[in-house]
């Protein structure tokens, strides 16, 4: 019923024509007069277009090019921005999950701990902004994992500390206006962030009309985003890319573990529970936890050099000896008190159906109406920008096809 009200609603509305003059013009020859802006959703699952009525996003593919988008291993937010932006796998660029224990650093990092989050040391790779200002591109950031830190004493030219109170309207209005400041200063790489719909969806699951109504909204800022971006100068010269970090599945309370219950909490160095879990073992211990865990219902206990090699993931040691990756719907604690409650979580294995993201991308370079029937690894982000700037690349883990699929 409440699609059917939806769909109803979105014939009322005026479709976007986003049909750009931008595609008759000629492309820059170098990145000096070119321009990139990327928008991240923090969890908008890649079927959410096809539940939600999304006329902004629908037209981005008919100008554009559509895919899915798949997150690194573990489909968590801050490891799948920083791949993005390093082009990089978890393994190799540091963050190996939202919270972990750094052996190479004696720390723990928490994407909660600002002090934390602000250490260069966690940060393996080269962000692309830093690619880019290192070759006299400017670049600006609106909340992007990594760029509130100066990894190889460097950042962009204009970021920002997060601050989930600037509301999101104030977000693309600052995108609008670096697009209009002086040539010398203009940022041509531009990322900036929501943290919807995932919020919505951790509390009401993936499939409430809590959540379909917050990727509606959403549509509707980027409907507000381009409108004003279509007055801006330099727009036949922009490409825009948005883009999701991962999806969201059913945790469903009836399917929830508690490690308590099998484990004693002693007998572990570091405990980061949730999905996936890490497990840092008294080394005494290792093999009793790991049979132990083998009996648990729900759950894939691992050795961290077991993992399943298409996860690339586990070589680092930042990963945790045992690596405990969770069944659809499941969610994971190791506490006193257990709390399983109905909602919505992620960083289930990334091949996953439910984790699945989104790619849309449109402007001078992009193909037009084009949905690509594979799904793309989403560190290919950082090489796809590089080539759109037309920048020399760090070494990265993204490959040209990926990449070259998309363009014209
Ligand atoms: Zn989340």
């Amino acid at each position: 019923m409440y699609k059917r009200v939806s769909l109803f609603a979105c014939c009322l509305s005026v479709v976007l024509t986003l049909v750009c003059q931008a595609c008759a013009l000629p492309q820059g020859k170098n990145g000096s007069d070119r321009y990139v802006v990327v928008l991240s959703m923090d969890g908008f699952r890649a079927d959410y277009p096809e539940k939600a009525c999304t006329p902004t996003l629908d037209s981005l593919e008919r100008v554009g090019v559509r895919a899915d988008f798949r997150p690194c291993f573990p489909s968590v937010t801050f490891p799948n921005h920083y791949a993005m932006a390093t082009g990089l796998y978890p393994d190799h660029n540091g963050l190996v999950n939202n919270a972990f224990y750094a052996a190479d650093l004696d720390e723990v990092y928490s994407s909660r701990d600002g002090k934390a989050v602000a250490n260069p040391a966690f940060y393996g790779g080269e962000p692309v902004w830093n690619t880019a200002q290192r070759q006299d591109v400017n670049t600006a950031t609106f909340f992007w994992v990594g760029s509130e830190t100066a990894v190889n004493g460097r950042q962009p030219s204009i970021w920002k500390p997060f601050d989930s109170k600037v509301p999101f309207k104030n977000r693309a209005d600052s995108v609008i206006a670096w697009l209009q400041l002086p040539e010398s200063i203009r940022p041509h790489l531009i990322m900036w962030y929501t943290e919807e719909p995932d919020a919505t969806a951790h509390g009401a699951s993936p499939d409430s009309p809590a959540t379909i109504a917050m990727a509606e909204k959403l549509d509707s800022l980027l409907a507000y985003f381009f409108a004003e971006a279509r007055k801006l100068d330099v727009f036949d010269k922009i490409d825009f890319i948005v883009l999701s970090d991962h999806g969201m599945a059913t945790s469903y309370p009836e399917r929830y573990v508690n490690l308590n219950d099998y484990l004693p909490r002693d007998s572990f160095d570091f405990i980061f529970d949730g999905v996936p879990t890490l497990l840092y073992t008294k080394e005494s211990y290792r093999e009793t936890a790991y049979q132990i865990l083998q009996k648990i219902p729900r759950i894939k206990a691992y050795k961290k050099e077991e993992l399943p090699e298409r996860l690339m993931y586990g070589k680092r040691s930042r990963v945790g000896d045992l690596v405990i990756i969770p069944d659809i719907g499941t969610s994971v604690q190791f506490r006193e008190q257990s709390s399983p409650r109905f909602g919505g979580n992620h960083g289930y294995d990334n091949a996953a159906t439910e984790m699945q993201a989104i790619f849309y991308a449109a402007g001078p370079s992009f193909k037009k109406n084009t949905r690509i029937q594979t799904s793309i690894p989403n560190v290919n982000l950082y090489l796809l920008l590089t080539t759109l700037l037309n920048i020399e690349p760090s070494p990265n883990d993204g490959e040209q096809e990926q990449v070259q699929q998309l363009l014209k």
